[in-house]
């Protein structure tokens, strides 16, 4: 019987679907425990992971059976894809499971920040009334929705924003001008700082690989709206956190919301920690309950069939 592991959360349907036909070990707690996570390879087909085990050259050195990695989600960044390759070992993302969760998460926080709502909070059960101040916010319809990254998430959340009377435009240099994605989307192409100097919300739908590691920095916040508001789902590696911090003391920026993070758990009192008009978020824009569902269900039968099973 082949083997699998499962070192971070699934789904319980899901897993008992593969716990029907493979030799199980549902061990969710591993991540954080990666000698024992280690230790337990030896003979595993299969390992099923999120975004928090590590799936390096130390890792597939203790899996030698391995032939499979499905993830739980997508994003590569914690999977070392070449030397899976090199292995000959499959590596399966769920591809567009949770894009429509992060879509809404994105949708939800570029109202939230155009219209400042959320920055009553503190002062409201401190007995303020700070309604002259936050009578200044703006409406969704008609503003410029910026995204970098048109692939499955930017996509989607393009449909959504549009529903609102937004304008979309996005920055995808590996997609050609006459890809049936713009059309089909009503969305405009863009090169980068043009959408930048353009966007009154910008959010963030690339990869984490060399190339996108800090590409909203110091000198890309500059050549921002003033004003505007940046959302990032994506990774926490393709925003400069303290030229960010740095933009929001200023009043450059209006507002952002961060799920994703430089390191994960966020620590208390980093460079975000004394920024104003900050949504933060721990890593949850994928994760509803529907979206883990579908997830693990994808991932699920997907290895199935890469097994055989
Ligand atoms: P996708 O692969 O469908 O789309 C990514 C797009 O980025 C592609 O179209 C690609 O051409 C484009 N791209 C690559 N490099 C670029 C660059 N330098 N500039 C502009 N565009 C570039 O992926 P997706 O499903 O839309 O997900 C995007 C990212 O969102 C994932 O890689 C992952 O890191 C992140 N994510 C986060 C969560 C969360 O819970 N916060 C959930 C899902 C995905």
């Amino acid at each position: 019987m082949k083997q699998v592991c499962i070192s971070e959360f699934m789904d319980p349907d899901a897993v008992a679907v593969l716990d029907k036909c493979v030799q199980l070990r549902y061990e969710p707690t591993w991540v954080d425990q990666r000698d024992v996570l280690l230790k337990s390879l030896a003979n595993v087909d299969a390992l099923i992971v999120r975004n928090r085990t590590q799936v390096n050259a130390e890792l597939l050195d203790a899996a030698p059976a391995l032939k499979v990695v499905g993830r739980l989600g997508v994003g590569l960044d914690n999977i070392d894809v070449k030397a899976c390759e090199a292995r000959g070992i499959r590596v399966i993302p769920a591809t567009g499971a949770n894009a429509r969760s992060v879509a809404e998460y994105v949708v939800t926080s570029a109202l939230m920040l155009m219209r400042g709502a959320y920055l009553s909070h503190a002062e409201m059960v401190a007995g303020k009334w700070p309604r002259a101040r936050l009578s200044e916010g703006h409406e969704a319809f008609g503003r410029t929705l910026g995204l970098i990254g048109f692939g499955d998430i930017g996509r989607l959340t393009a449909r959504l924003a549009a529903a609102l009377g937004m304008q979309v435009v996005a920055h995808d240099p590996m997609l050609p001008a006459d890809h049936p994605a713009w059309a089909e989307n009503n969305v405009k192409p863009l090169a980068l700082d043009a959408l930048l100097a353009t966007a009154d919300a910008v959010s963030l739908h690339v990869p984490l690989v060399p190339a996108t590691r800090h590409l909203i920095n110091a000198e890309r916040i500059r050549g921002m709206k003033r004003g505007a508001v940046l959302i990032n789902t994506a990774r926490g590696g393709v925003v400069d956190e303290a030229a960010l911090a740095t933009a929001l003391k200023e009043g450059t920026l209006a507002g952002a919301a961060l799920d994703v993070f430089e390191n994960e758990p966020l620590s208390a009192g980093g460079v975000l920690a004394d920024a104003p008009n900050l949504v933060l978020t721990p890593h949850i824009g994928g994760v509803s309950h529907e979206a883990n569902v579908r997830v693990s269900m994808m991932i699920a039968d997907a290895v199935r069939d890469a097994l055989g099973v």
